[in-house]
């Protein structure tokens, strides 16, 4: 099994240094994963260190194409109090 990069990937290299199988190689246009190489961190870390560090929210994903660090991953607010969240502090 293997975890994926998507389009929002921003190039930023940090999930580069950190992953443990030198899974992750610069490519165009984006970052991409080995397949052959990732192991999701299990014999490693407890969480996929590349969607740890991933400064770009609903980036990485599963096999299954769902997201390992969906919207609210890094804000902590949830996609539907976002709108609410931006006016508050708009407003301030
Ligand atoms: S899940 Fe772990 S092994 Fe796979 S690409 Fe991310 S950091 Fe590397
Ligand atoms: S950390 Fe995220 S945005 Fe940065 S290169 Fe890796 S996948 Fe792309």
């Amino acid at each position: 099994m293997a975890l994926s990069i998507g389009d929002s990937c921003v190039n930023c290299w940090a999930c580069y240094d950190v992953c443990p199988s030198n899974a992750i190689s610069q490519s165009s246009p984006h970052f991409k994963i080995s397949a052959r190489k990732c192991t999701e961190c299990e014999d490693d870390y407890a969480q996929p260190q590349c969607a740890s560090i991933c400064p770009i929210e609903d980036t990485i994903f599963d096999a299954q194409g769902i997201s390992i660090n969906p919207p609210g991953t890094l804000t902590g607010i949830p996609p539907e109090k976002m709108a609410e969240a931006m006016r508050e502090i708009q407003s301030r």
